[in-house]
């Protein structure tokens, strides 16, 4: 009985200075929205679609990415980590491939922040993984805009990739975005955009034909990376753009007119609205 009553007491006192270390720890939150295009490895849309023949090999990539970066977050003192599952049908990454730490946040929704659905004020820092650059861009790997049709996306005069807008999304609720692993052309034009952040080639496209890490040696790069980013998120500032907002979309194939947007010439629109997500709304209608 004594010998039982010493384990409670260890027991208790355990648990109340486990609880105590709770207390202590700061939330820091991060927000990681992984796209498949920019992997290690993927080169073309079949890699990337689920009818192409290496589509179960690339989604094993996509987990030990997320992964990675996951981890680099954990290191680096984050409580909690979500990760958007951003590519098609958001429904690529296996739910029990995820490191149990984090929460996953999987299938299409409704609302203008797609691939930055579930971000608020309540994040830290914002992680891009498997990220490709703007429709356009030369030497890049699966360069495109949202969706094939999309030639350019600008607002007020800026033209958006798809980390510049989903950038902008998280500094309406002042997140800075502080990593991108992708080919060199997406690293290289976030940073244009966004300044230096921290970020990861884990590619770089050679006449149509990617040379790249490999997947273990990626993921390697993605932990240390993503930790070291989160660590120096004081150094990121959130990506914010004064409105009223003006959109010009060009597409190759028009779509029906959302309602307040005009039609400038052939294949190009425009919308202007004090807020950003009324311009995501319009652009994801007529894309
Ligand atoms: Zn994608």
């Amino acid at each position: 009985m004594k010998a039982l009553a010493t384990a409670v007491c260890i027991c208790a006192t355990l648990v109340s200075a486990a609880a105590g270390q709770a207390q202590q720890r700061a939330p820091l939150k991060v927000f990681i929205s992984i796209d498949m295009e920019g992997l290690a490895g993927v080169v073309t849309a079949p890699d990337v679609s689920s009818t192409g023949p290496d589509y179960a090999h690339f989604r094993t990539i996509m987990a030990g990415e997320a992964n990675a970066a996951i981890d680099g977050a954990f290191r680096a003192g984050a409580t909690d980590v979500i990760v958007r599952d951003s590519h098609g049908s958001k429904q690529n990454l296996l739910p029990g491939d995820l490191d149990p730490r984090a929460r996953l946040l999987r299938g299409v929704s409704a609302g203008p922040k797609n691939m930055m659905e579930g971000i608020d004020s309540t994040f830290d820092a914002v992680v891009f993984i498997g990220y490709h650059a703007k429709a356009g861009t030369p030497n890049a790997i699966l360069e495109h805009t949202s969706t094939g049709n999309v030639v350019d996306f600008s607002i007020n005069g800026v033209s958006l990739p798809e980390g510049g807008y989903n950038a902008l999304v998280a500094g309406l609720v002042d997140v800075p975005v502080v990593f991108v692993a992708g080919d060199q052309a997406v690293v290289d034009q976030l940073r244009g955009l966004l300044g230096p952040i921290d970020g990861v080639a884990v590619k770089q496209e050679i006449g149509d034909a990617s040379l790249g890490l490999s997947p273990k040696e990626a993921q390697d790069q993605i932990r240390r990376g993503v930790e070291t980013a989160v660590r120096n998120r004081a150094r990121a500032k959130p990506y914010v753009m004064k409105g009223p907002f003006t959109m010009i979309l060009r597409v190759k194939q028009e779509r029906p007119l959302h309602p307040g947007a005009q039609r400038t010439g052939a294949g190009q629109f425009t919308f202007t609205s004090p807020d950003l997500l009324q311009i995501l709304n319009a652009f994801n209608a007529m894309k």
